[in-house]
C-alpha cells in the first residue's frame, strides 16, 4: 500500500517532547513555544511570529485584528478549504468569492478590483501547493484600495516569492503545522503579525483576552481581563514536537522537494504526450514541494484514474470541492465574475502521494501506474 500522507515523527521530535514533559511547564509560551517563535522570526524576518493552536486558529485571529465584522466583505478564492471562509463568515462579515488561476490555482489577482464594492475591507490569499500567489499585483490593489491583506499561507512554510517569506507580504500570514503540512505539531498553526503595531492587541486576543503575555515579560505587575479573546496559545509539548523538525527543517524540506522533482521527470512524457497537465510555478517563486498534483482531461478521466491506482494500492486524492457551490458557501458568500476556472480545473486535479516515508522505489512506482493507465488504454 502506497499511503497518500504519513504523519512525520522521528527520534528527536520524541527527544525534545520528553524534555518538554519534564520541564514541568506544559502549557503555552513555554520554552519550546519560545524557540519555535524565534525561529520563524529569524528565518521570515517578520517581527512577530506568534504560535497558533491551527492555522484555523491563526486565520480567525488575522480576521478580528483586521476589525472586520457585521456588514463587511472579504474577497477570496473559492478554490481553497473552509477554514479560509470560516474565519469571515465567524466575524459576522460576507465571503466574496473569485475566480482562480489555471496555472497554480490561485486567486486570480486581475479579478480582484472588480470584486471591490464599498463594504470590502480585506483580501485573502490562499498559496495553494505553497505556489505564491501574484503578491506584488495584490499589494498594488490593496495599497490602492486601502484594504487588509491576509495571507492563508498554511501550505506555505518555506516557500518564497522574490527571495521573500510567504506570510510576510500581507497584514497577516497565516501558517498551519496539521499533521498533513510540511512541518506537523499534529494540530498548530502560527499567526506572522507584519505591522509592530498588532502585536499586542494579537497577543491580548491569543490569551483569552488578557494581557498575561505582558505579565509574563514582566512589564505589569498582574494581568487582568482587557479586550475580547480566545485559547489559541499552543501547549509548549506541541511546540517541543514541531521544534525536533525545525532543527532538521532543510532535511525535511530537500526530502519533499527530490520527491516531486522525481515525479515532475518521471511524468512529463505523459505531458508532453497531452495526457496529463502539471504543475506550474511562475518565475521569481520558490515552493516548498507541500503538493504534487497532475490535471487529468476531465472529472470522469480523474475519477477513473484514481480507481484504477486505488486497485494497485496506490492512495491519491483530489482536493477542495469550491467553496461557493458548497451548502454553507451558497447560504454565506456569493461568487463574483464568471467561475472560468475554480470548478473546472478542481475537477481535474488529482493528488498524488507525497510525505517523507516516501520512498524513491514507491513514486517511481506512482508514475509508473500512471503511465500504465494512459498507455495500455484502460482510460477507455
Ligand atoms: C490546512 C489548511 C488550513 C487549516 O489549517 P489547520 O491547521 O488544519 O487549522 C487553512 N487553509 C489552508 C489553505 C490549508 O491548507
Amino acid at each position: 500500500m502506497i499511503d497518500f500522507n504519513r504523519p512525520y515523527s522521528d527520534d528527536n521530535c520524541i527527544k525534545h517532547v520528553t524534555k518538554a514533559l519534564n520541564n514541568h511547564y506544559h502549557s503555552g509560551d513555554g520554552e519550546y513555544t519560545a524557540k519555535c517563535r524565534k525561529w520563524f522570526e529569524e528565518t521570515t524576518g517578520c517581527p512577530a511570529c506568534l504560535m497558533t493552536t491551527s492555522g484555523t486558529a491563526a486565520l480567525e485571529m488575522a480576521v478580528l485584528l483586521c476589525n472586520i465584522g457585521e456588514g463587511d466583505e472579504v474577497i477570496l478564492p473559492s478554490f481553497t478549504f473552509s477554514s479560509t471562509a470560516n474565519a469571515v463568515v465567524r466575524a459576522g462579515a460576507k465571503c466574496v468569492f473569485i475566480d482562480v488561476r489555471p496555472d497554480t490555482m490561485n486567486i486570480d489577482e486581475t479579478k480582484i478590483e472588480s470584486a471591490i464594492t464599498s463594504r470590502t475591507k480585506a483580501i485573502m490569499c490562499v498559496h495553494y501547493a505553497g505556489v505564491a500567489c501574484e503578491m506584488d499585483e495584490i499589494m498594488r490593489i490593496a495599497k490602492q484600495h486601502d484594504l487588509k491583506v491576509i495571507e492563508d499561507a498554511a501550505q506555505g512554510v518555506m516557500s518564497k516569492y522574490h527571495g521573500k517569506a510567504l506570510g510576510t507580504f500581507g497584514d497577516f500570514g497565516c501558517y498551519s503545522f496539521h499533521e498533513t503540512k510540511n512541518y506537523s505539531m499534529g494540530e498548530g498553526g502560527a499567526l506572522l503579525v507584519n505591522n509592530p503595531a498588532d502585536i499586542e492587541r494579537a497577543e491580548i486576543l491569543r490569551e483569552k483576552g488578557t494581557n498575561r503575555s505582558k505579565y509574563f515579560r514582566g512589564e505589569i505587575a498582574k494581568y487582568s481581563w482587557v479586550d475580547v479573546g480566545s485559547s489559541y496559545l499552543p501547549s509548549d509539548i506541541l511546540c517541543a514536537f514541531l521544534w525536533g523538525q525545525l532543527e532538521n527543517a532543510d532535511g525535511l524540506y530537500g526530502k519533499r522537494m527530490h520527491l516531486w522533482n522525481m515525479y515532475y521527470e518521471l511524468l512529463k512524457p505523459l505531458a508532453d504526450e497531452g495526457y496529463i497537465e502539471l504543475p506550474v510555478a511562475p518565475e521569481g517563486i520558490t515552493h516548498n514541494a507541500h503538493i504534487f498534483y497532475i490535471k487529468t482531461a476531465d472529472l470522469d478521466g480523474r475519477q477513473k484514474l484514481i480507481a484504477y491506482l486505488k486497485g494497485l494500492d496506490i492512495l491519491t486524492v483530489f482536493h477542495y470541492v469550491p467553496l461557493h457551490s458548497a451548502e454553507a458557501g451558497l447560504k454565506f458568500g456569493r461568487f463574483d465574475g464568471e467561475d472560468k476556472y475554480t470548478t473546472s480545473e478542481s475537477e481535474r486535479l488529482l493528488r498524488l502521494p507525497m510525505h517523507y516515508f516516501l520512498s524513491d522505489e514507491d513514486a517511481a512506482a506512482v508514475a509508473k501506474a500512471i503511465a500504465g493507465f494512459y498507455h495500455d488504454g484502460s482510460k477507455e
